[in-house]
């Protein structure tokens, strides 16, 4: 025997779960896990990173990264994380680093080549924190959850309906979810996390100005022949140098203001 749920009833059991919060810029968003939820999957991401990536061991080159990434931390308000922040340097050519729920950063060495000043390096540590204050992962992770509900209360109409080709259509949900719901929300998450990082660096002494020289510098690395991870998921560098600009008074009065001036050393 098959146990159906209605559709009517996964709703309903949706709009219980879910937890309405306003993002960091004021979009409204879904959160369902907890913040203990999902600093215990940063926890187990970061660490089998460190299983099946290199551990970078040089010591001026893991300094440095400590001394611009401990500069923008202090930051983070304590709703978010409020526990010491695992920083590692990985030995990688790619142009990428990431900051994940439960304090941990990661920065790929390959980055240390395009980001090439602290308040470069700051921009981009500053955008992947952005994310987590943000909870965009949880935010990613909820939307996937109520998609798939969604797709399976679909699924649920067509199969008591004998649809024909039920497969098929439900490949153009899944493919049509994908289009409208993934892809713009993401767009949405990086200009965001954009302007938290932006704020952050300038809040923590860093030149903000510079974060428009990194797009730059980003923008000149990809006409090589790697791709550049940080790029192909994220808006256009000019639409976000752009957006940075715009917001770049309220930045340098913050910088002007930050008692804070980091000198890290490459
Ligand atoms: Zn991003």
């Amino acid at each position: 025997m098959k146990i159906t749920l209605k559709p009517f009833a996964i709703i309903g059991l949706v709009s219980l779960l879910s937890a309405c919060a306003t993002s960091p810029t004021g979009r409204n968003q879904v959160l369902l896990y907890s913040e203990s939820q999902m600093a215990s999957m940063g926890d187990q991401a970061f660490s089998s990173m460190k299983e099946e990536l290199r551990v970078s061991s040089k010591q001026v080159e893991n300094a440095y990264v400590q001394c611009v990434a401990k500069s923008l931390t202090p930051l983070v308000p304590d709703s978010v994380f409020n526990g010491e922040w695992e920083v590692v340097v990985f030995e990688d050519e790619q142009i990428n680093a990431f900051a994940l729920p439960g304090g941990k950063i990661g920065v790929y060495t390959g980055l240390l080549n395009v980001a090439k000043t602290q308040s470069q390096l700051a921009a981009v540590i500053g955008h992947e924190i952005g994310h987590v204050i943000a909870h965009h992962g949880n935010e990613r992770m909820s939307t996937t959850t109520l998609t798939n509900l969604g797709t399976q209360a679909v699924a649920q109409v067509i199969e008591s309906n004998e649809v024909a080709y039920s497969g098929a259509i439900m490949a153009a949900i899944g493919m049509g979810s994908q289009v409208a719901i993934t892809l713009p929300f993401s767009r949405a998450h990086e200009s965001e996390a954009d302007l938290i990082g932006l704020a952050l660096m300038a809040q923590a002494g860093f030149d903000p100005r510079e974060s428009v020289d990194l797009w730059q510098n980003m923008e000149a690395a990809s006409d090589g022949q790697r791709p550049i991870e940080l790029l192909s998921t994220h808006p256009a560098p000019q639409s976000r140098i752009e957006n940075l600009q715009a917001n770049m008074q309220g930045a340098l009065a913050d910088y002007q203001r930050s008692p804070n001036r980091p000198v890290c050393r490459q």
